[in-house]
C-alpha cells in the first residue's frame, strides 16, 4: 500500500494513474477502522482499479472539543487493517495540507433543511464542517467513485445534494450498514462503551426493526413515542427517534404519502453518543434514488 501525506505527491500519482485509464474509488474516514469501513474498501476495490482511503480526523466537524480529543487514533492498527483489506493508497494528511493558509475551503452550497433536521438540531455546525472537508478531499483526490455508508444516513443525503449542486463528475455509492453480531451498528465509538451497555445497545436495532413492523398499523407519532420509550433504559438516553422521508428527510405523517421512509435515531449510552437508522420503505429508492450519480450496491 502506498501512503501519502502530501497533497501534491498524492495528486501526481493519481493523475498519472487516471491518465493511463485507471479508475479511482475513494473512501474518506476518520480512522479507528472497523469492518464497516473495510466493507467500503472492498466495494471500492471491486469496482475501481485503485482504492484510496483517507484517514483525517477533521477538527471542523466536531462541535464538542472533548469529543475531538477523545476520538481514537490507532494509526498503526489502521494501516495493518487497510493492507489486509487490499487497499491500494492511503492519504493521511496533516491539517495544514487539508486547510492550507490562504486557501478558501468554504463551500458555497445550499442545503436547505437537510442540515437542520435530526443531527443538525443536536450537533450545530457538524454538517457544514463535514461537507467542507468532503468537498476539499474530493478536490484533492478527484475520484471516479465515492463510497460512503448508510450508517450516517443524513450525511449521505447531504453529500448527495452537494455533489449534485457542484455538478461533480463523481458517482456516489451508498453502502449498507455493517453490524456487530448483536445488531449494534459498527462504529469507532463502540470501543468506548462499557461492556454491559454495549450488550444492551443491541436494543437500538431491535427498536428500529420493531418500528418497521408497525408501519401502516400504528400512527407515525405513536410509533416514534413508543420507540423513544423502548430506548429509554437505565444508562440510555435517547435524543431523537424520527421517521422521515428517505429523500428530503422531512417528517412523515402518513406513510402512504411517501415512496421511501427511513427511521433514524440518536441515543446516549453512558458517555457515548450512538446513531443508527433503518430503511422502512423503498430501499432501492432511498439508496439509489433520483440522482443520476447515486448507485445502490
Ligand atoms: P467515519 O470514519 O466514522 O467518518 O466513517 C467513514 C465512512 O464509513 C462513512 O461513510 C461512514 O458512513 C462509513 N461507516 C461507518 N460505520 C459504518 C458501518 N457500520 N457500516 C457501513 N459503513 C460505515
Amino acid at each position: 500500500m502506498l501512503i501519502f501525506q502530501k497533497v501534491a505527491e498524492l495528486q501526481q500519482f493519481l493523475t498519472k494513474s487516471q491518465q493511463s485509464g485507471k479508475t479511482v474509488g475513494f473512501v474518506p474516514t476518520m480512522g479507528a477502522l472497523h469492518d464497516g469501513h473495510l466493507s467500503l474498501i472492498s466495494k471500492a476495490n471491486e469496482s475501481c482499479d485503485i482504492s484510496v482511503a483517507s484517514i483525517f480526523v477533521n477538527p471542523t466537524q466536531f462541535n464538542d472539543s472533548k469529543d475531538l480529543d477523545k476520538y481514537p487514533r490507532p494509526y498503526a492498527k489502521d494501516v495493518r487493517k487497510l493492507i489486509n483489506a487490499g487497499n491500494k493508497v492511503l492519504f493521511h494528511p496533516k491539517a495544514e495540507e487539508v486547510y492550507p493558509e490562504g486557501l478558501d475551503t468554504q463551500i458555497k452550497v445550499k442545503f436547505g433543511k437537510l442540515t437542520s433536521y435530526m443531527e443538525g438540531r443536536f450537533r450545530p455546525g457538524h454538517f457544514e464542517g463535514m461537507a467542507n472537508v468532503v468537498s476539499r478531499l474530493l478536490d484533492i483526490v478527484g475520484p471516479n467513485r465515492l463510497f460512503m455508508g448508510q450508517k450516517d444516513f443524513q450525511q449521505l443525503s447531504i453529500v448527495r445534494s452537494m455533489i449534485e449542486q457542484q455538478k461533480r463528475d463523481t458517482e456516489l455509492i451508498a453502502c449498507p450498514i455493517i453490524r456487530e453480531e448483536s445488531g449494534l451498528a459498527m462504529s469507532s465509538r463502540n470501543e468506548r462503551l462499557d461492556p454491559e451497555l454495549r450488550l444492551k445497545a443491541a436494543n437500538l436495532f431491535k427498536t428500529l426493526q420493531w418500528s418497521a413492523k408497525q408501519l401502516g398499523l400504528m400512527d407515525i407519532e405513536e410509533i416514534e413515542q413508543k420507540a423513544l420509550d423502548m430506548l429509554t433504559q437505565p444508562g440510555f438516553k435517547p435524543e431523537y427517534f424520527e421517521i422521515v422521508d428517505g429523500k428530503d428527510l422531512s417528517k412523515v405523517e402518513n406513510a402512504a404519502d411517501h415512496d421511501s421512509i427511513v427511521a433514524c435515531l440518536a441515543v446516549w449510552a453512558g458517555e457515548v453518543r450512538l446513531i443508527d437508522n433503518h430503511i422502512l420503505k423503498g430501499e432501492r429508492l432511498v439508496m439509489g434514488y433520483t440522482a443520476k450519480k447515486v448507485i445502490i450496491t
